[in-house]
């Protein structure tokens, strides 16, 4: 799914693009702002993340931060979430950042 966006394929409501990210809104929200962070590069997961995949995570972070600026959520804060396999809830096998903010979060998360 996140491989037809980043050709292309798919519409997305694109708010970051380089050569090696993509960040778009989420279409079911969880949250006023809900973004995915996405490498343009297949993972299937962040267990498939390798040694030279460190800058790309990095710069996925400097993008969040971005984004988090962006889009007003400095002063009040929000969060970032990485869900892997079944039970953490991941339902793209693309590895993709979500970027919640616009109200309070809970702790533990659901
Ligand atoms: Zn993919």
């Amino acid at each position: 799914m996140f491989c037809r966006i980043v050709s292309g394929e798919v519409p997305a409501e694109i708010l970051h693009e380089d050569a090696e990210i993509l960040a778009f809104r989420d279409i079911n929200p969880q949250a006023p702002h809900h973004i995915l962070v996405v490498p343009r590069k297949h993972m299937d997961s962040l267990l498939q993340v390798e040694e030279g995949d460190m800058h790309l995570l990095g710069r996925m972070h400097q993008v969040v931060a971005q984004l988090a600026r962006q889009n007003g959520l400095v002063d009040e804060g929000f969060r970032v979430v990485v869900n892997t396999g079944p039970a953490g809830g991941q339902t793209v096998g693309h590895l993709h950042f979500h970027l919640l903010g616009g109200r309070d979060m809970r702790w533990p998360p659901g």
